[in-house]
Parts: C-alpha cells; structure tokens; sequence
C-alpha cells in the first residue's frame, strides 16, 4: 500500500500505477453480522456507532469485468454511516445476502463483515476487461449508484431499476477504506481545483440534492420559486441550498443554532428560521399534532418572503411533515428522500388535496444527474461542504457527531491520503473560484 500512495503523491503515470501489485488485503471500516443483535433494547439516541464500526485488515476480492479498484484517499461520513453502524431501521446484512443470491460476482458480497461507506475520491488502480472509459492513475470521485445494467428496468431512469443499490450501504465493499471496489458506471472525474476531502464528500449528498430540485425526476425548481429547506446547513440541506441560490430560487433556511444561521447568511440566505430558538414543536405528545404551531410557522416563513413556499424540501419525516405540507404553496410540491425523524408520517389531507399540493418522493440520483452535479461542483458552480476531517481511525466518533447532528455540512474522512490539503491539480482554478467560497464550511466547522 506504501508502493501505491508514493505512486500517487508522485503523480506517477498510468502504466506506472497499472504495474504496481495490489495487496492482498487492505484496511476498511467494516461492521459484523454477528453484531446486528448489540443495541437490542437501547434508545435510539444512545446507540453507539464507536461500539459497532470497526477498522482492521480485510481480504481484497477479486473485480467483476465491469468493475475498477480504485485507491480512496478520501471519503466521508454519511447519514448512512449511521443507519448501518446503529442496525436501523435493520441491519443491513439482509441487502447483502439477497445481492449474493443474484450472480456469481454478487456472491462475493454476502460476508459476515460489510465494509461500508458511500462517497469517495481516489485513483483508478486496475479495471475489468469491459471497462471502457476509465483507466488506472485516473483521478476520481465515486458515486453511490449500484445499477444492474442488464434489467430492463434499469433503461429509462436507473433509479426505477427494481435491484437499484446504494454502494456501501446495501453492497460491500464501500468507501471508508484504503481501496474500494466500485462499477465502472459509478466513476466521475474529481474536480481539479479540490483537495482529496473535499473532493471525497460530495458525491451522495450533492447528488440527491440535485435530483430533488434541479434534475427532471422531482420538483424542478423554477427562477423565482421559494424552497423551504429544512436542515439547510446540514449534508443534502446545504447543497439543496446553493442550487436554490444558483437557480435563482428564494432559499428559507431552517437550522437550530445561530452558529448555523451564520453560515447560512455567509452563504447569501436572507430568510433563516432557527427552529431550537423560536420553539417550534410540531406535535403536543406522541399522538397529536400541533395545527396551532402549523400556523405560526407558515406565518414566519411569510414574514420573511411574503409568500408560501413553492417548493419544500423535506427528508426530516416524523417531525416535520405535517408542517411541510401545511405550510406548502397552493399547487406547491413537497419533495422528501428520507426520514431521519421517523418514517411512519402524518400530515392532514385536507391540507393537500384541497390546496392540490403534490408529494414526490425521490431518492439518490442516476448516472447522469449525478454527473452532472459533480460537474458543478467541477465548474466551482457548487461548492464542498466539508467542515471537519478525521483519520480513518476516528470515523466511529465521525459518525456519532452526525448521530448526534453535532455537527455542518459533511464530515470528511482521510483513507489513504496521509494528511489534509493535498491532491489540488489545477491551483489557478481554485484561485479563480475563491478559498474563501470553497472553505465557507471548513471555517466554521471544528
Ligand atoms: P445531516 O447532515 O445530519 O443533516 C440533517 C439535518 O436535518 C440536520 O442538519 C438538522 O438540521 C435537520 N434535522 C435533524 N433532526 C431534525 C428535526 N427533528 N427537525 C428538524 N430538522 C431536523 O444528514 P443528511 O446527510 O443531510 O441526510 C438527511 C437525511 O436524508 C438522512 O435521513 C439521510 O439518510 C437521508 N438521505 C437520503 C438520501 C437518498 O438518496 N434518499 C441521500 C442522502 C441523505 P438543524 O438541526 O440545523 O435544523
């Protein structure tokens, strides 16, 4: 592995990257079937991710014809992280034994570890004999996608494949890792004027981002159009935020600290509700919502913009979406991809059908949307939001600062490369866009 990461610190050429022999094992985060049992009987809130992700050496499998090894020098914590290393809503062992009942190459990921992890940055290492368009020593970021290219149900919007995947989530073989395995289809170029960690936490969050708002699968935001979003500072929030300032929306950020707020406004949003400081509580007990608090909510966000929102963007669930869809324009969309808060939600039809608001679910992004956020990103349109950097080794208090929304934007997480700042390859560029609007988040986060 030293081989390999002197090889890419020295830039050395893709015939040089493709002699180099790959280990036989390498390091990974992993979590254990037979731990999906640990948290039995523990709140939620206190189920530990330190406790169930471990890090230690893992065999390095064989690579199906249509796949790449590619070297991560950097990946980052997503809510999934989470999901997986806590066993909510379920462990995810069950996604992998059923990928292994389909194929000779998906027999390889039923294992009693997964090694987990959905964002990467890295370099191409070796590929598969079908691989057209990639090549070791190219410099990557990976997006999470895992189609089946041979469904029929795969060809109009890979999102709509009936096995559709989430890489490192309900595959193995995932990201927090020194190596990763990946399909072909999953490669986009790393954005030259981005270090390796900022390069590395964008992929999954900015593209669900894009698709909810911009891509012509969910709401399809319009020049003009006001986007309630709720955890704007958050991983999906904040980049749902720029592409709500980009397309010439009316952004109403939601956070629950000033610290956030501050952020939001460095960003350029005016309309910021911190909902810790104006007390907002959406349901009196277990049971019973809060019409009352509906109002004043939707009250706020019309002070602040003088209108309902045409577009909410919603993935807190539980909590909050009576409140989306109250609060939602007449003939407004509500777009959710998530339930962070619970998923068994409640909101008053009356609300939706007699105001004919619609709901659209969505949920990551195919290759195309995803390129094309990754493009933005490239072009400086769209920027990072890491705001903290551990070593592969702290990713368990990675993970239960996300756990514990203790934290803004993306945590990034440092595989192979050895420190923070490295693998810019076109310095001007970075210049020409800004350190200042790359790092908004990095500033401000610990
Ligand atoms: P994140 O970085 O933790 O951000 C979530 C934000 O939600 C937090 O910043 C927090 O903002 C807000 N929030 C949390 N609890 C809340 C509550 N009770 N009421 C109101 N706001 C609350 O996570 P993320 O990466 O953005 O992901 C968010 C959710 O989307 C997760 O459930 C994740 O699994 C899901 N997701 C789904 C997809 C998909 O493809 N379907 C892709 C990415 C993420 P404040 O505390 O500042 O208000």
């Amino acid at each position: 592995m030293d081989k390999i990461l002197e090889a890419i610190q020295a830039e050395a050429s893709g015939e040089e990257i493709a002699s180099l022999a790959l280990p036989e094992s390498y390091r990974a985060v992993f979590v254990r079937r037979e731990d999906a049992a640990m948290f039995e009987g523990v709140a939620s809130p206190d189920k530990d991710p330190r406790k169930s992700l471990h890090i230690g050496e893992v065999p390095l499998p064989a690579i199906a014809p249509d796949e790449a090894v590619v070297a991560v020098m950097a990946s980052s914590i997503n809510f999934n992280t989470v999901w997986t290393s806590i066993f909510e809503p379920l462990p995810t062992f069950g996604f992998l034994d059923r990928l292994g009942k389909e194929s000779e190459w998906g027999r390889r990921h039923a294992l009693a570890y997964q090694v987990i992890g959905s964002d990467a940055a890295g370099v191409v290492l070796r590929t598969g004999s079908a691989v057209r368009n990639w090549k070791p020593g190219d410099r990557v970021t990976v997006h999470c996608n895992y189609v089946d290219d041979q469904d029929p149900t795969s060809h109009d919007d890979s999102m709509l494949g009936s096995n559709q995947r989430i890489w490192g989530f309900e595959t193995n073989f995932g990201g927090l890792a020194d190596l990763t395995i990946v399909k072909a289809n999953q490669l986009m170029p790393k954005p030259t004027h981005l270090t390796w960690e900022e390069s590395g936490v964008n992929a999954l969050c900015n593209s669900t981002s894009y698709r909810m708002l911009v891509g012509q699968n969910a709401a399809r935001m319009k020049q003009g159009d006001t986007v309630l979003v709720w955890g704007a500072a958050g991983g999906i929030g904040g980049y749902a935020t720029q592409y709500v300032l980009n397309g010439g929306g009316i952004p109403v950020g939601i956070v629950s600290s000033p610290e956030k707020a501050a952020l939001l406004n460095e960003l350029g949003v005016e309309a910021v509700i911190d909902r810790k400081a104006e007390g907002y509580r959406f349901w009196k007990d277990e049971h019973t919502q809060d019409d009352g608090e509906w109002r004043r909510f939707g009250k706020q966000i019309r002070s602040l913009v003088g209108d309902d929102p045409d577009i909410v963007f919603e993935h807190v669930g539980r909590q909050t979406m009576g409140a989306s869809i109250f609060v939602c324009k007449r003939g407004g969309t509500v777009v959710t991809c998530a339930a962070t808060s619970g998923y068994m939600v409640e909101f008053d039809n009356r609300h939706f059908w007699m105001k004919l608001k619609r709901l659209i679910a969505s949920h990551f992004a195919n290759y195309a949307e995803a390129w094309q956020a990754n493009r933005l990103i490239d072009m400086g349109r769209i920027q990072p939001l890491l705001s903290a950097v551990y070593p592969l080794e702290g990713v368990g208090d990675a993970a239960l600062r996300v756990h514990r929304n203790d934290h803004e934007g993306k945590i990034g997480i440092l595989c192979l490369a050895p420190r923070e700042g490295l693998g810019i390859d076109d310095p001007e560029k970075r210049d020409r866009i800004g350190e200042d609007k790359i790092t908004v988040f990095r500033r401000h986060g610990g």
